[in-house]
């Protein structure tokens, strides 16, 4: 995945970057040929200290209306089952793959895709969550760096790079299928089993951690991170 350069932050670290200053870099961005037809870019929405962050396609209709991440129909979906996780949308923080919408939700082009996602992996970094759930093949796709079908892949929690994944259905796609509704479902209780049985990950206890083990058993940071035992290793390449 393609890095941001920004001027003085040649190596960001977890946490080190605001999301304002990630959207001030965002500014009016073109691109790729998606900023001729949006009307407003989506840069994401929630809380900056989410325990869980999801990632989803585009934005749809409403969303390039409003600027805003899932606040149609798949919006409401998403917040109902969220519940089942025992969460609340502003608990949560939301982005998509890509800031602006394909012209009749077309499915993001793999161009499109190089050009936003710097961004989000910034958001990443910035909010370093515990988990990332990514709805739909696309989002999963391109945390997990695989081509398996969604279907396959939820279910259970993976590991990317330093970050626990959690595919599951897109609410989109699940309100048109009872099936995948239901599995929408059972994917939201299991997060909320995790978050109720692992801790929030303590970032700066990490780095202190990293900053006095001088043998360096610290040197990836994903081996800090705690995951549960069903977990398939899928790595991040940078
Ligand atoms: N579907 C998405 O993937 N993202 C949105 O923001 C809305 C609908
Ligand atoms: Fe920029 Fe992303 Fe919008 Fe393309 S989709 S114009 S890269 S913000």
């Amino acid at each position: 995945m393609a890095s941001l350069l920004i001027p003085g932050y040649e190596q960001v670290k977890p946490r080190e970057l605001s999301l304002a200053f990630i959207r001030e870099l965002v500014g009016d961005c073109k691109q790729c040929e998606l900023c001729q037809t949006r009307t407003h870019i989506v840069f994401g929405e929630g809380n900056p200290k989410a325990r869980v962050m999801i990632i989803g396609e585009a934005p749809g209709k409403n969303e390039d209306e409003q600027g805003l991440p899932f606040v149609g129909r798949a919006g409401k979906n998403l917040s109902r089952v969220l519940e089942l996780a025992g969460l609340k949308r502003d608990e949560i923080y939301i982005a998509n793959v890509l800031k602006c919408r394909p012209p009749d939700n077309r499915n993001p082009k793999a161009a499109e895709m190089l050009a936003c996602t710097p961004y989000l992996r910034e958001q990443i970094r910035s909010i370093w969550p515990d988990v990332v759930v990514t709805l739909g093949n696309p989002a999963t796709h391109f945390i997990l760096k695989t081509e398996i079908g969604i279907t396959k892949l939820r279910g259970s929690f993976h590991q990317a790079g330093h970050f626990v994944v959690m595919p599951t259905l897109h609410p989109a796609a699940a309100l048109r299928n009872p099936a995948w509704q239901r599995l929408l479902e059972d994917d939201m209780r299991m997060l909320g089993r995790y978050l109720a049985n692992h801790a929030p990950q303590d970032i700066t206890a990490l780095e202190q951690a990293q900053q006095q083990d001088a043998s360096g058993a610290f040197d990836d940071l994903s081996q800090a991170i705690p995951v549960m035992e069903e977990t398939h290793d899928i790595s991040f390449s940078e």
